[in-house]
């Protein structure tokens, strides 16, 4: 509508407005129930049907197969940080972690305290721009888990295939938390995939993860309640009350998703909004400069600097007078980000990108 924001945030991030308008017309009285699903019993028939409906959807969207739980957790991705490793892992057992963005290194850095993590690659000597060749990687074959981060969120690097994992297991664990339904992915390759909903599926407070079963049921014997997929699986996601409005909100982009076509729809305008998006930096004769390689570059977060770092806060400005927002880039690095998830209309990239090539003609 008129008076909404192209909204290029990382996270939370927008939502489809469609989405929302639903959300709006069952705010008061779900479906005649007489409530709002904020204020409904998380075990009565009501929100059963609600978690169970976004649980199926999320398996068709994903076929994800039947050897794999599904679980909707609280505590965001950082909180799969800790867990991954006490769920799978005991305290003296090597891991490998593949590092090409900060958070996988932040991932890498909270196994420290429940594991024996090795970082294999980090990217950070070249500025977390690349991704490297799977063959060179010197995976340990005694190590119990092999981590990525499949789109690093701040350095807008994703991985378009997956390295095999060569530890005995062979099991991989990725945190999608930044690309997660923006295309089809074979869940059999993985043994856990996580994400935190706030980018693509819906609003924070919802992490969910996809686990292979029979990775379930060997926690450290300090593992909080809380983070112990066990209890969580035993339970269908409701050994506490959940986070129910958002597991709701999932649901609704669930359906809106499967109503768009399904994952391979999606990614296809996933991809030509990035590569719009690329092509006018590309382009610009060096006036904006996106340092990630090619083949790495991510299809949900584009990062860019200007030639001239001064003009920055005056593309930001205008950019907002435009009703384009948060575009400023991580604080981290700098620059510009423009977060182009799911729910980023094309309209919304097409004028990000007509308002870039006017901004340029300015001021070049
Ligand atoms: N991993 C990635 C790739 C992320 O982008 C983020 C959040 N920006 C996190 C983990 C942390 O997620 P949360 O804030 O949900 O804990």
């Amino acid at each position: 509508s008129q008076d909404r924001v192209f909204n290029f945030a990382a996270g939370p991030a927008t939502l489809p407005e469609r989405v929302l308008k639903k959300a709006e017309s069952e705010l008061v009285n779900w479906r005649g129930s007489g409530m709002s699903v904020m204020e409904m019993s998380h075990r009565g028939k009501e929100f059963l049907s609600i978690i169970q409906k976004a649980e199926a959807d999320l398996r068709t969207l994903l076929d994800i197969p039947s050897n794999y739980s599904v679980l909707f957790l609280q505590g965001g991705a950082t909180t799969q940080f800790a867990a991954i490793p006490l769920n799978l892992c005991k305290p003296n057992d090597p891991v490998d972690y593949l590092v090409t963005g900060s958070w996988g290194d932040k991932a890498f850095k909270e196994a420290q305290k429940f594991c024996k993590p090795s970082v294999i690659w980090s990217g950070k000597s070249e500025k977390y721009t690349k991704i490297p060749n799977f063959d060179s990687l010197e995976q340990n074959p005694d190590a119990r888990f092999l981590h990525i981060c499949a789109n690093e969120t701040i350095h807008g690097v994703e991985f378009k295939d997956y390295p095999d994992p060569r530890n005995k297991d062979k099991i991989l664990v990725a945190d999608m938390s930044s690309n997660f339904c923006s295309k089809p992915v074979d869940v059999s390759k993985f043994g856990v995939i996580y994400a935190g909903a706030q980018k693509n599926v819906g609003p924070s407070g919802v992490t969910i993860v996809i686990i292979r079963k029979d990775l379930i049921g060997n926690a450290q014997e300090i593992t909080p309640v809380m983070l112990d997929y066990k209890i969580h699986d035993e339970n269908n996601s409701l050994y506490n009350t959940p986070p129910c409005y958002g597991i709701y909100m999932c649901g609704l982009v669930f359906e809106d998703l499967l109503e768009q076509g399904g994952l391979k729809e999606v990614e296809k305008k996933n991809i030509k909004k990035a590569d719009l998006l690329y092509k006018v930096i590309d382009e610009s004769n060096g006036f904006y400069r996106c340092p990630v390689e090619k083949s790495v570059r991510s299809l949900m977060n584009v990062p860019f600097t200007l030639e001239k770092p001064e003009l920055e806060a005056e593309f930001i400005k205008e950019a907002a007078k435009e009703m384009m927002v948060q575009l400023k880039g991580h604080r981290s690095v700098g620059g510009m980000r423009a977060s182009i998830y799911n729910a980023m209309p094309l309209a919304g990239v097409e004028k990000l990108v007509a308002f870039m090539k006017d901004f340029q003609a300015r001021h070049a």
